[in-house]
């Protein structure tokens, strides 16, 4: 299975970052993996159009909805008219800043689909759930909940992101990160069947330069999502770089 590597630039970025997009395009024609850029949706739209098919981008986040009087929303088919082809949806501080719970998570999936995006939905337990030894059963509850049953490889991502290992530079370690993945893998083929096998599962949670290519390395990890070192070109680029050949 091909890697997928998803830069989020989060609340990051005004029209001189694009720069960085410019710098990509060397690290995306040689890659391995797939890459996507994600944007603040502002900047999709130039984005977009200063890569010309040779960044792939999305949004962090669309609204259920098509349109509608929802005020300061996005929805997917606006970023699919703004030249996206993926989009963020549950990612942590979303759940976290903004109430949005597994069935809203399930919602823009499905919103996703609709306007014709691919979705990457993404999941992760508290340090407290996982110092309390309720990582799995999170994970579980939340891929129940999140993940719509026409989920499979060609539509759908999933993020795994311990939300304890968001921006704070604590990554989990490659042995815990091979079995959540594995045990994420079990709960995606329990919910969906075989058309299971195909959906890449990321690691997300301060992966950088440093680090990526043991992470990109283990088994079951299909790909990363990328905050902070996806601001730079040059980091992600090597984070790019690291992913699995085959
Ligand atoms: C993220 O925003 O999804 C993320 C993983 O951030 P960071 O890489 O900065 O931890």
């Amino acid at each position: 299975m091909r890697q997928l590597v998803a830069g989020n630039w989060k609340m990051n970025g005004l029209g001189a970052d694009l720069a960085e997009l410019e710098s990509l395009k060397p690290a995306i024609a040689a890659a391995a993996c797939e890459v996507v850029v994600c944007p603040p949706a502002t900047l999709l739209a130039r984005a977009a159009w200063l890569a010309k098919g040779a960044v792939a981008l999305g949004g962090q986040d669309c609204h259920a909805e098509a349109a509608g009087a929802f005020t300061g929303d996005v929805s997917a088919e606006m970023l699919k008219d703004a030249g996206a082809a993926y989009v963020i949806v549950g990612h942590s501080e979303r759940r976290q800043f903004h109430g949005e719970t597994d069935a809203m998570v399930a919602a823009k999936a499905k919103a996703a689909w609709r306007a014709g995006l691919k979705v990457i939905i993404c999941i992760g337990e508290s340090e407290d759930q996982r110092e309390g030894g309720h990582a799995s059963e999170v994970c579980f509850s939340q891929i129940e909940g999140s993940v719509p049953l026409e989920a499979d490889g060609a539509n759908t991502a999933i993020a795994y992101e311990p939300i304890w290992a968001i921006g704070t530079g604590k990554t989990a370690t490659c042995n815990d990160i091979a079995a959540m993945h594995r045990h994420i893998r079990g709960c995606l083929v329990e919910r969906l069947g075989a058309k299971a096998a195909a959906i890449r599962i990321l690691y997300g949670g301060s992966v950088k330069p440093s680090n990526a290519a043991e992470i990109l390395a283990q088994d079951e990890v299909g790909g990363a999502l990328v905050g902070g070192a996806s601001l730079k070109a040059q980091d992600f680029a090597a984070i790019i770089a690291a992913a699995r050949k085959t």
